[in-house]
Parts: C-alpha cells; sequence; structure tokens
C-alpha cells in the first residue's frame, strides 16, 4: 500500500450508470475503510477539524474505524453530526475536512467523507442509533424546514431535553437533500429517509404539510401554540431566471423543478402519475452543481445533455468530482457560450436555444475573468428543453408575514453567524435562508449555532 495516496472507491461503471438512476459510488468495505484509516497520523493539532463547520472529531473517529470499532466511531461521529451518511455523500469534503487535512501535504489527503460514509452506513446496516436526549424540560421550540438546517438544530435541542416540532411545507421531510439532489448521488429511502428517522428517534416530531406564512404565523406559534422559540431553516427555494425573450415558452424549466418532479414525484419511474417531460436534446444552462445535476439526470431520462455556461472551464463553480462524472457519462459542455434567446416553434414549444460566443476580459468583483460577448457571434443549439440552473433566493412568504424580522437586498434573513439570532426576539434563523444558496454542511454548522443560541436564551 502506497501510504500517499488515497485507496480507490469503487464506482458504478460511467456507460451503464448513465442509464440508471442508481448510486454512483460503491463506498468503501470495512477492508478498505481499515486500510484507508490507518493512513492517518492521528495529529496532535488535526487540522482537519477546524476544516468541518460541525468540528466533528475526524481523529478520533479515524482511529477507532483503524482498530475496527465501527460502532465507537459512529458515537464520536453522532456527537456533531446527525446526518453522516448524507455529509459523507455530498460535502464538499477537498475543501473543507481534507482540503486542510496534513496527510494531505506530501501526497493525497485522508477520504475522510468516505470514511465517514463508511461509518454511518455501517451502523445503518447495524441498527446503530444515535445517543438519546436528557429528559425533558418542558419547552417547546418550533423549527420551520425540515432540511439539513433544520433537522440538526431540532436535533441539538431535542439531546438538550428540549420539546421540538419541526413545521415543513412539503409532503416529506429532508428539503434539497429529497427534493433537489438526485437519487444516484443521494439515495432517499436508503439513505436519507433513514437518517430522518435517527433524528425522530430523539424526540423530534415532523409535522408535514404545514407552509408556516399560510398555515400559520410565527407570530402565532410564539403567542397562541405555546413555543417558546422559532427556528427558522426554509431554504432557498425561489429559483432565477434570466430574463430573455422565450423563456416562457413550452418546455423551459427551473431546475428546481424539473428536479423535484424527478426526485420526489419520481417522474424519472414509468409509473409515475406525475410524468416530466423527456426531451430529446436539452440544453442545461449554468455551470454550478445544482446544474450538474439537473443535466445528469435529463441524460438518465435518455436525453442528449449540453450544459451551456459562458464562462471557461476553470471558473466552473461546480465540484470538479461532479463534473468528471459528468463528462465520463457524456454529458456535453459548450463553455465561453451564453443564451440571448430562446425560440419556440407554433404551437410554443422550444424547438432551439440562440446563443453567443463569449471570450475572457479583465477580473470582475469575484475576481473571476468576466465574460464578454464576441460581436456577431450568434449561432442557434437545437434543443426541445431548456433548463435554467442560475441560483436560488429565499421565498419572502415568512418574512412578508412575521413582524419585525429583518431581511437584507437579497431577501435573505438578517441572523448572527455566532448563534443564529435574527432582529425578533425568541425567533433564530440558518441555513440558506440566511446565507442564500450554499452547503448541506454549512446549513447544519448554523442549525447547530443556533440550537446553543436557542438554548442559551430559554435558559436565561
Ligand atoms: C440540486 C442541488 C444539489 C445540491 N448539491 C449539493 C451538494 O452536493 N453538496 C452540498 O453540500 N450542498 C448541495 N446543495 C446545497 C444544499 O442542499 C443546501 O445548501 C442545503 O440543503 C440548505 O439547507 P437548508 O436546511 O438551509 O434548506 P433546504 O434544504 O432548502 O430546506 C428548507 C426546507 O424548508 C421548507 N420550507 C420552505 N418554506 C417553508 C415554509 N414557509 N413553511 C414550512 N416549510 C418551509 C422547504 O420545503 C424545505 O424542505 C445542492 C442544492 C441543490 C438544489
Ligand atoms: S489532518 Fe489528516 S492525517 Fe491529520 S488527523 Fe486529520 S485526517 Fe488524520
Amino acid at each position: 500500500m502506497d501510504v500517499l495516496k488515497k485507496i480507490p472507491v469503487r464506482e458504478q461503471d460511467p456507460q451503464k450508470r448513465a442509464h440508471n438512476f442508481e448510486e454512483v459510488c460503491y463506498g468503501y468495505n470495512k477492508e478498505e475503510a481499515m486500510q484507508e484509516a490507518s493512513r492517518c497520523i492521528n495529529c496532535q493539532n488535526a487540522k482537519c477539524i477546524t476544516g468541518c463547520p460541525v468540528a466533528i472529531n475526524i481523529p478520533g473517529f479515524i482511529n477507532e474505524v483503524k482498530n475496527g470499532d465501527f460502532k465507537k466511531a459512529y458515537d464520536i461521529i453522532s456527537e456533531s453530526s446527525s446526518l453522516p451518511a448524507v455529509c459523507g455523500r455530498v460535502c464538499p469534503q477537498e475543501s473543507q475536512c481534507e482540503g486542510k487535512c496534513i496527510r494531505g501535504i506530501k501526497g493525497e489527503p485522508i477520504s475522510i467523507g468516505k470514511l465517514e460514509r463508511f461509518v454511518a452506513d455501517n451502523a445503518m446496516e447495524n441498527g446503530f442509533k444515535p445517543k438519546k436526549a436528557a429528559e425533558s424540560n418542558g419547552k417547546k421550540v418550533a423549527v420551520i424546514g425540515s432540511g439539513p438546517a433544520g433537522l440538526t438544530c431540532a436535533g441539538d435541542l431535542a439531546r438538550l431535553g428540549y420539546d421540538v416540532t419541526i413545521f415543513e411545507a412539503l409532503h416529506e421531510p429532508g428539503g434539497v437533500l429529497v427534493y433537489g439532489i438526485p437519487e444516484f448521488r443521494l439515495p432517499k429511502t436508503r439513505v436519507v429517509a433513514k437518517e430522518i428517522e435517527n433524528v425522530k428517534s430523539l424526540g423530534v416530531k415532523i409535522e408535514t404539510n404545514v407552509v408556516v406564512g399560510k398555515a400559520v404565523k410565527i407570530d402565532e406559534l410564539l403567542e397562541d401554540e405555546g413555543f417558546s422559540a422559532v427556528f427558522i431553516g426554509s431554504g432557498a427555494g425561489l429559483p432565477k431566471f434570466m430574463g430573455i425573450p422565450g423563456e416562457q415558452s413550452n418546455g423551459v424549466f427551473s431546475a428546481n423543478e424539473y428536479l423535484t418532479r424527478s426526485n420526489l414525484m419520481k417522474a424519472f419511474d414509468e409509473e409515475s402519475t406525475t410524468p416530466i417531460m423527456r426531451g430529446k436534446k436539452v440544453a442545461v444552462v449554468g455551470g454550478g452543481n445544482v446544474a450538474m445535476d439537473a443535466a445528469r439526470t435529463a441524460l438518465r431520462l435518455g436525453a442528449e445533455v449540453h450544459i451551456v455556461y459562458r464562462r471557461s472551464e476553470e471558473e466552473l463553480p461546480a465540484r470538479v468530482e461532479e463534473v468528471h462524472h459528468a463528462k465520463e457519462e457524456g454529458i456535453i459542455f459548450d463553455l465561453l457560450t451564453n443564451p440571448v434567446e430562446i425560440l419556440s416553434d407554433e404551437n410554443g414549444w422550444v424547438r432551439a436555444i440562440r446563443c453567443i460566443k463569449m471570450e475572457l476580459g479583465e477580473p470582475d468583483e469575484s475576481g473571476r475573468r468576466r465574460p464578454v460577448e464576441v460581436k456577431g457571434s450568434e449561432f442557434d443549439i437545437e434543443v426541445d428543453t431548456v433548463i435554467m440552473s442560475l441560483g436560488t433566493s429565499p421565498n419572502p412568504l415568512i418574512s412578508s408575514t412575521t413582524v419585525g424580522l429583518e431581511v437584507n437586498g437579497r431577501k435573505c434573513i438578517v441572523a448572527s453567524e455566532d448563534n443564529g439570532a435574527t432582529s425578533k426576539e425568541g425567533v433564530y434563523a440558518g441555513g440558506d435562508a440566511v446565507t442564500g444558496a450554499a452547503t448541506v454542511i454549512l446549513a447544519m454548522g448554523a442549525g447547530k449555532n443556533a440550537a446553543k443560541g436557542i438554548h442559551e436564551y430559554l435558559s436565561k
């Protein structure tokens, strides 16, 4: 074994997986996990922990994997994280824990994410559960939204003895974990539902189909329903569009709608009662992780898929691993290309997307080179479906129905990074609703900080 190299992880063959929704990555088995764990040098000053927004005791759990005590490894992780099987699959470890790993200075960092996934999957197979709460303290806290921010805040508060109820607008809990990230990266029944069950096993109640701001307002929860504090983890689910001509044509979707139909409403299943339009040729506009997910979903539904992105490969905001997987599966990348119009046929259905070639100019405020149009370079790509993946912002429903809740110019709730406190007493917030679209682990970190903030507030 070369200690400078990661133990490789097995994956489904790209040709095969381009036609199914089964998980791409198989993860480590026991022997592979123990071998990978033995590469960790158990640093005194373990930098990996500082790269983890929920501060998992990484060397501690890796040491237990090395010793073959997977239950102990799980107990260590679950002190800090309620969703390890999720995080082990979707966290951008390369820029977090693994980005700081000391082993990475002279070789490849430890595969911390794959080890976390192994420990969490092993715990599910063996029925290990997170440790239960302290005695109930009788105080009620409401959590709005059941994404990673809400689940984490709820789990941590339940452990401290609070009586926690999550109110979720959709018919299934999980937020983006169930409606956004596709099955082939994050299995819903086998992984997400099980981790949500673990949070429920701590005593957390989840009420689905409750849109806060419509069915009940935050002020009513505090004044009439007996809740002593509220955490808002309502995410950033409102899609952005380009504002170009033809965007109203039939066959234009937001990535959010497209992925929700496929993931949550199981449109990929031929038997589904809510089918999706199966395009033959699809253009996905954007270059982030969401664009890669939409493109790889459309591919699996049988289409030829083009990613249309206005900058070059170097500026693609998606994780390198996602771009690599997309390419392996046969997604076509039309880079330095920007849509200017969507063309439709006489019945209003998309028939092509008119684009213009771009070149890179001087860096802009984000430090990336600004894309500039090449005059007269317009051309058409014939497609029957266009998926816009240009980012999302928080839905203003909650802020517009809650007296005294401050939002910023991007419609994000203003909240303290340290404890989630908002401008309204007893109301805390975190995750995408505060930061705008970000990551699972940052949302979990914010949920954790808010749980501490709420505990301090209610312990006064
Ligand atoms: C397609 C896609 C792929 C992604 N891939 C990754 C990835 O690989 N890695 C990564 O780290 N991050 C990824 N992200 C980002 C990540 O999923 C989010 O940053 C994270 O889920 C945010 O968590 P949250 O709890 O703040 O919000 P969400 O997960 O959005 O959950 C918010 C919940 O609140 C509910 N809600 C909203 N309004 C109300 C209301 N008024 N009343 C009641 N409930 C309400 C929503 O229905 C939702 O369930 C991806 C995002 C998308 C869309
Ligand atoms: S920094 Fe890397 S090698 Fe050091 S303890 Fe963390 S995972 Fe192990």
